[in-house]
Formats: C-alpha cells, structure tokens, sequence
C-alpha cells in the first residue's frame, strides 16, 4: 500500500475524552472513529489488524476441530423465552419492535439461537461430539461503556458452543477449548492467563477467563507468580485426545490464579508469600460448562445407543475478538505509539521515503516495495511529500514491527537503513539483505 493513497487519517492531537493508551493510540492511529457512545467505525487500519485477528481465530478454531457459521444479529425473543433469558438478561439487552409489533432483540450471545439449530437438525448420539462457533457482532446495552473498543456496546466476539453426549465429554470440550485458547492468544503475542472464574448470566459452574495483565484492565486478579512462566508455544497436541487436553489444562490451572469474584483467602493463605501477586487484568475471554441448562429449558435431545432420548451436555466459549486490539496495545506500545506483535501487524513494515523526487530515492523505494511484495508480504511505502520528521513519527504511532528508511545520503553508500520499532535498533545494509532481515 502507498500511503498516498490510503486512508490513514492521523491525529496530532491527543483526544482528550481517551482515559487509556489504547484508546488514545487507536483513534490517533486512525484506526476507529466513534459513532456513538459505545459504538466505532472501524477504519481501514483498525479493520485490518480486526481482520488479523480474526483470521488467527479461525485458523485455531479450525485446527481445534471446531465448524465455523454465522447466526443472525438481530433474533426474536421467542427463543429467549424459552430459556427464562429474556427476562432475566435485563437492561443490558437491547430490545427492538418490528413494525408488526413483534418482540426482538440485538444479540449479546447465542446460546438459545444455536440450541434451536442444534434441535432442529441433531437427533442421534452418533453425530456427537459437536462444536460450531461463529465471528460476529454483538450488542450489550453496557452502562458505562469506556476506554474505547475495550468495552464498547457494540462489540465483535467469537462464540463458540459445544454439544456433547455425556458430562466427560463435554469436559473434553471445554478442555479442548482452554488449549486451544491458550495457542490463539499467544499467536497473537500476549500472555492471557486462564483464571477461575464466576459464571454470571450464563450460568454454570466451570468456567475460566483468560486475562491479559495490564494496568488498566477491569478486574481484580491474584495469581501465583509461577503461572507467568508458562508457555504453550509450538508444541503438538492431539485435541481429540482427552488426555493431552486434560495434562494442559491441569498444568494452565493447578496454580492459584482467580479473579476477585472467586478469590479466595483461605486458599491464597497457602501459596508462599513471596509467590502472591495481586495486578489488574483485562478479560479477553472465557469458557464455560453449563451441562443441560438450555438443552432441558428447550428439549435440545438425542437419542443414546439404548435408544432413550438424553439432553446433551453444552458449553459455550467467547473470545473479544474487538477487546484484543486494546488489550495487544495496552500489552505492547511505548511513549510514541503502538508495537504491533508480528502475528497481527497491519502491514509488515514501513518503508520511508526521506527524499520524495529524487530519481534514485524513488527507485530505490519502488524496488523494495516489488521485492517485499513478491514475498508475500505487505509494505507500506510512505510516498508523501513530507518532512522526515513526521514520516517517522507517523511509523512509530501505526507500530509497524519494521521500518526501511531510504535517502539519497545511504543509497550514494549502496545502503538502506532497516529499523526494529520494538527495539529501536538500526543496521544499514544492501537493499538485497534489507528485505532478507524483514521476510
Ligand atoms: P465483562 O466482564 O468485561 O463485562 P463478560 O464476562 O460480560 O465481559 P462474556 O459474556 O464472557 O463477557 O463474553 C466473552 C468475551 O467478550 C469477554 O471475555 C470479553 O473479552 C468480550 N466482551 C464482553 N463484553 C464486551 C464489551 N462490552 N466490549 C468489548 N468486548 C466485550
Ligand atoms: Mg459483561
Ligand atoms: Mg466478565
Ligand atoms: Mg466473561
């Protein structure tokens, strides 16, 4: 992408109604626009990081076994009747009459909607286990909405629920799901820890968020310090295996780590002092077993090899998918701007033109740009008319993890300047061996 041509509308100005560096970096950055309180356009740069994302997600989802769809935004309140939710929900959903006069509301999760799917269709044991899940917005009429995407009301979420013959079963889900989790996060170059959790609305009694440190998160956490030196990273596993699953989820969670709505001093008594940290901590998402509460509410049934008809054990599984980008940037950014992790960088790398019009800078530019784009990468090319301070201060905002500075100066000298943004480190080297370092 030549920025010339794109649309990156940079702000110099701090917004002052941004509390957190996410959210200042992100409407600076030029990657969201409010629309109302809760509510953001998603520019192109934000849309594209999104994207990321999301494509992380569903290449986890998938390698998970799990089967992507899509449900509708907008959903009648029949269904949550059925299931007591329409009452119990409260203020927080958002209720819309058609113009017959018909009840419905905005989605702020689907489990009612993927259990009438569920039961329309699934009658035997046999076409069990289950997962599906789906990338979609959602809507939760929040009280406070604040710092940005990070608890918007309208917000974008992956929603996953599984579907299971017996309770073990449906642990293997969940089990599966806290791997798989684990793995999509670190992806995404953050540390979310899996913490025990309160079921709220939802229901249930297993449940565990994943919670990314930062200061400015929401909740109140206390974990023990070993936890933060676990990593799943690279490591094979058989997500069809209860056992692998299980071994991963005893080593995530044997420690104590807990929010302040399950913290619990007699238990936190034990962990040796010098191992107690309290912090504040973001939820980037969470995973439930709740058994048959919406299978008996709404006749969700298969019949077992004996031929009797059983409920089926569910959970569900939510990821924030638009919370992320706060919580990436509140994990990753310095005093001049954001610093994307690899995983989910918008462009690969930046590459400034210190000369624009001159025939060898622009040459220069123009075959870096060929070469990184024959790779497969993205550049983008700061071909604009302007001072070399702004190119850079520019680059350093948008976080891209590289940046090539060209200039007539180097060039004369066969060079080109390659730059980390998380180090801040430089080496020149051939343009050949630039775009070596950066692929
Ligand atoms: P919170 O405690 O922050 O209100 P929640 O527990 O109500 O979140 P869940 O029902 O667990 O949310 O939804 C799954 C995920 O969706 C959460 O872990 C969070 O990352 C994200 N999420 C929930 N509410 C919002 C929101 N208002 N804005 C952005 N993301 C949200
Ligand atoms: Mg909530
Ligand atoms: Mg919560
Ligand atoms: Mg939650």
């Amino acid at each position: 992408m030549r920025l010339s041509r794109y649309f990156l509308p940079v702000l110099k100005e701090t917004p002052a109604e941004a509390q957190i560096v996410s959210h200042r970096y992100m409407l600076r950055a030029g990657m969201i626009k409010q629309a109302s309180a809760g509510i953001y356009s998603w520019l192109p740069l934000g849309f594209k990081v999104l994207r990321k994302i999301e494509n992380i997600i569903h290449e986890e989802q998938a390698r998970a076994g799990h089967i992507a769809m899509q449900m509708p935004t907008i959903q009648s309140a029949d269904l949550w009747r059925e299931s007591g939710r329409y009452d119990a929900y409260g203020e927080e959903m958002l209720r819309i009459t058609d113009r017959h006069d018909r009840e419905m509301l905005f989605t702020p999760t689907a489990e009612e909607l993927i259990t009438d799917i569920f039961r329309s269709y699934v009658k035997s044991y046999k076409d069990l286990p289950l997962t599906l899940y789906q990338i979609q917005w959602k809507f939760r009429d929040e009280i406070r909405p604040r710092f940005g995407v990070m608890r918007g009301r309208e917000f974008y979420m992956k929603d996953g629920y599984n579907f299971d013959l017996t309770k073990e079963d449906a642990l293997h889900a969940y089990n599966r799901h806290l791997v798989s989790y684990l793995r999509t996060y670190e992806r995404m170059g953050l540390q979310a820890i899996p913490m025990r959790a309160d079921s709220g609305p939802i229901g249930g009694d297993n449940t565990h968020e994943f919670l990314v440190l930062a200061e400015t998160g929401e909740s109140e956490v206390f974990y023990d310090a070993q936890i933060t030196d676990l990593k799943f990273g690279d490591r094979e596993i058989d997500f069809d295996s209860h056992e692998q699953c299980r071994a991963v989820l005893d080593e995530f969670t044997s420690r104590y780590a807990r929010t302040d709505e399950t913290h619990d001093e007699a238990v936190w008594a034990e962990v040796p002092e010098e191992r107690k940290r309290t912090a504040r901590g973001i939820e980037v998402g969470q995973i439930f077993y709740f058994g048959t509460k919406y299978s008996d509410a709404m006749g969700a049934t298969v019949q077992d090899s004996e031929g009797g008809k059983v409920p089926v054990h569910m959970g569900s599984h939510g990821i924030g998918v638009s919370r992320l980008l706060g919580a990436i940037i509140e994990a990753s950014h310095d005093d001049k701007g954001i610093i994307w992790p690899e995983g989910v960088t918008p462009f690969h790398c930046g590459i400034v033109n210190l000369k624009q019009g001159d025939d060898e800078a622009d040459a220069a530019c123009e075959s870096l740009y060929a070469s990184l784009t024959a790779l497969g990468l993205e550049p983008l090319y700061d071909d604009r008319n302007e001072r070399a301070g702004g190119k850079f201060a520019t680059m350093d905002l948008i976080g891209l993890p590289w940046r090539i500075t060209v200039g007539p100066r180097g060039l004369k000298n066969g060079v080109v300047e390659v730059t980390s943004r998380r180090t801040g480190e430089s080496e020149e080297l051939p343009p050949e061996q630039a775009v070596e370092k950066i692929a």
